[in-house]
C-alpha cells in the first residue's frame, strides 16, 4: 500500500513562522518518513495556495505587484521546507504549472456538464464605494455561530464554521472600512446538502480526531449550505464555464483538483505520466494534514466535490488536524511581529533540533505554546545533555569492544523486552489511526531515559578490568547498542539526519529501516563521529530581530 500525504497549501502572503511549521507540514513530513521507515511508499505533496484573496490584500498593503509578492514568499516557503529537510519532491507553484490550471478548469467544466454545479442567483454582500461583491479577506464581521467579532468572509478561524458572508453580523469592507449592503449575484453553485448521507458514510470510515468528528456532526445536524464555486474576484483561476468568464473559481474548491494536479506532477517527476494520477490516487491511502480551522473544507466540502466529480474516486483514508501553536502563550501574529520565522530560527538552530522540539510540542488536540525557555530545556538538558552523554559512552565502549554482540543475560533480556513495548507504542503513534508526533517524541525521550538508567546500573558492576564478569559486560553492551539502534530507527522520521548518523555510527549501512529490535554489528573497527548534539544558546535577538527593532522605533516615536 502506498500513501499520498498532503499538507494544506500555505498562502504565500508571508514567510512561515514556527506556528505554521509545527502544524500540517511537520506532521505530513514525519508521517511520510514513518511510512517509508516500515518499507511502504509514501509521497508528500505540497504547493502554494496562491489564489487566496489574502494575497492581493498583502500586495496592496506592501504597494507591490501581486505576482512579485507571490514569487517572493513562495521562494521563502520553499527555502524553509528545504532547510527543515522536508521530503516533498517539489513545492508546486500553480501560477507556473500548466497542469494545475488544466486540472482545475476540467474539474469544474465536468461538474457543470454533469449538472453537479448549476447557475443560480445567490445573496451576496456589496460595497458601493469599492464597487465589488465582498468575500473571504475582503470583509470582516461577527461570526453568526460563535460571536467572534474578527471573523472573515466564508470561514470563522475560531469556531471553524463556514459562513455565507451575507450572514456575518455588522460586516465591514476591508478595502475601504465602509459598511457593505446586501445584494445578490448569479454564480455557479454546488448543493453540498445533497451529499449529507454520502458524507455520513465517509465519516464512519475515515480516521479523524474526536474534535473533527464532533464538528462534522454539528455541521451536518445544522444543515449544509449551498456553496458558490465561482466568485467575482480579481485574482484566481479564471472560470471557463460559458457565461461565468468574468468570475474566478472559488479558491477553496480549487484545492481538490489542485491535489490531483500535484499528484500528476509528482508522477511526471518519477518518470511516469500525468495521466496515471487517477489509478495512483485510487490505489493509495490519501492522508491529509491541515489546521483544525480548515476542518469543514477537508471533511465536508472536498469529499463531496470529489464524489460529485467522480463517484469512483477513493475518498481520503485519514484527516489529521492540528490546533494553533502559540508563542509565549499568545497567538502568533504576523501583523504585530509576535512571531519566530522559520528561516531566522534555522539560521541558529540545527534542523533536527527544530524538528524534534516541534514534534514534541506539536499542538495536536489542544493549543500548545512555544517559549525559548522550553526550547532550551529540550535542546540542552535532553538532547545535548542526556542523549549525547549516553550515546558517547555507548559508542566509546562499542568501539573498544573485542567481542561484538553476544547472547543477553536474563536481566538484560528483560530490559530489551521493555524497549520492545516502547517501540510498539512509538510505531503506533506514527500510524494514521493514532497519529501523534508528541507521543512518538515522548517515547524517544523515555527510551533514552530507560537506557541511561540501565547504563548507570551496569556501570556499578563493570568491575576493575581484571576479566571478572566479562561475559556480563559484553551482554550489557549488546543491550545498550540494541537500545541505540532502536533509537536510530524510531527517531528517523522526526530527526532524519540524527537517525542516519547514529545508524551508521553503529555499523549499519544506508538509512535506518524498521526490522526488529536487535543488536547492531558493532566491532572495534568502527570509529564513529560521536557528536550528535551540542548545547545551544539562542537569544531573543537572534530569532526575533524585526520585533525588537520595531519596538525600539515605537518607543523612540512615543
Ligand atoms: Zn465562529
Ligand atoms: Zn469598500
Amino acid at each position: 500500500m502506498s500513501a499520498i500525504v498532503s499538507g494544506s497549501p500555505p498562502t504565500p502572503n508571508g514567510d512561515l513562522h514556527l506556528g505554521h511549521l509545527s502544524g500540517p507540514y511537520s506532521g505530513a513530513d514525519i508521517y511520510t518518513r514513518a511510512r517509508r521507515l516500515i518499507g511502504e511508499d509514501a509521497e508528500f505533496l505540497v504547493g502554494s495556495d496562491v489564489h487566496q484573496s489574502y494575497l492581493p490584500e498583502k500586495a496592496r498593503e506592501l504597494g507591490e505587484d501581486v505576482h512579485e509578492v507571490a514569487e517572493r514568499f513562495d521562494g521563502e516557503i520553499e527555502r524553509v521546507f528545504a532547510r527543515l529537510g522536508f521530503t516533498n519532491r517539489q513545492f508546486v507553484r500553480p501560477q507556473q504549472s500548466e497542469l494545475h490550471f488544466a486540472f482545475v478548469q476540467e474539474f469544474f467544466e465536468r461538474l457543470h456538464k454533469t449538472a453537479k454545479i448549476q447557475a443560480r442567483e445567490l445573496p451576496s454582500i456589496y460595497c458601493d464605494s469599492c464597487e465589488i461583491h465582498l468575500v473571504d479577506a475582503y470583509l470582516t464581521g461577527t461570526c453568526p455561530h460563535c460571536g467572534n467579532d474578527d471573523c472573515d468572509g466564508n470561514l470563522c478561524e475560531k469556531c471553524a464554521w463556514p459562513n455565507s458572508c451575507v450572514d456575518l453580523i455588522e460586516p465591514r469592507c476591508n478595502l475601504c472600512g465602509g459598511r457593505p449592503r446586501p445584494s445578490s449575484l448569479e454564480r455557479l453553485v454546488f448543493p453540498l446538502g445533497e451529499y449529507a448521507d454520502d458524507l455520513r458514510r465517509f465519516h464512519r470510515t475515515v480516521a479523524m480526531s474526536p474534535q473533527l468528528e464532533a464538528l462534522c456532526d454539528e455541521l451536518l445536524a445544522h444543515g449544509l449550505p449551498d456553496i458558490a464555486v465561482t466568485q467575482p474576484m480579481p485574482w484566481g483561476v479564471p472560470a471557463t464555464v460559458p457565461g461565468f468568464e468574468r468570475q474566478r473559481y472559488y479558491v477553496w474548491a480549487e484545492m481538490v483538483p489542485g491535489y490531483f494536479a500535484a499528484l500528476a506532477e509528482s508522477l511526471t517527476l518519477r518518470g511516469r505520466t500525468a495521466g496515471e494520477w487517477r489509478d495512483e490516487w485510487n490505489r493509495s491511502d490519501a492522508v491529509q494534514f491541515f489546521g483544525w480551522d480548515n476542518g469543514y473544507f477537508h471533511s465536508l466540502l472536498f469529499p463531496a466535490l470529489m464524489t460529485a466529480y467522480d463517484p469512483e474516486l477513493r475518498l481520503p483514508a485519514a484527516l489529521l488536524t492540528n490546533e494553533f501553536y502559540q508563542l509565549d502563550d499568545l497567538k502568533f501574529s504576523t501583523s504585530r511581529q509576535h512571531a519566530i520565522w522559520g528561516n531566522d530560527f534555522l539560521t541558529v538552530v540545527p534542523a533536527d533540533v527544530c524538528r524534534f522540539v516541534l514534534a514534541l510540542d506539536r499542538p495536536e488536540h489542544r493549543q500548545t505554546s512555544f517559549s525559548l525557555e522550553k526550547f532550551h530545556a529540550i535542546a540542552n538538558d535532553e538532547l545535548a545533555g542526556r542523549w549525547q552523554t549516553w550515546l558517547e559512552g555507548v559508542l566509546d565502549r562499542a568501539a573498544a569492544s573485542d567481542t561484538g554482540p553476544v547472547p543477553l543475560s536474563p536481566a538484560h533480556s528483560r530490559f530489551v523486552h521493555t524497549l520492545e513495548t516502547l517501540a510498539a507504542d512509538c510505531l503506533q503513534s506514527y500510524t494514521a489511526a493514532s497519529f501523534s508526533t508528541g507521543r512518538s517524541a515522548r517515547a524517544l525521550v523515555e527510551l533514552v531515559a530507560r537506557a541511561s538508567d540501565f547504563t548507570e546500573t551496569q556501570g556499578r558492576s563493570r568491575g576493575d578490568g581484571s576479566g571478572a564478569g566479562e561475559q556480563l559486560r559484553a551482554s550489557a553492551l549488546t543491550a545498550e547498542t540494541t537500545a541505540a539502534r532502536l533509537l536510530a530507527q524510531l527517531a528517523a522520521p522526526i530527526m532524519p539526519s540524527f537517525g542516519a548518523a547514529l545508524w551508521r555510527a553503529l555499523g549499519e549501512a544506508g538509512e535506518p529501516t524498521w526490522d526488529e529490535v536487535k543488536a547492531p554489528p558493532f566491532e572495534r573497527a568502527i570509529a564513529p563521529d560521536r557528536s550528535f548534539f551540542s548545547a545551544l544558546h539562542v537569544a531573543v535577538d537572534d530569532v526575533r530581530p524585526e520585533r525588537d527593532s520595531d519596538s525600539v522605533v515605537a518607543e523612540v516615536g512615543v
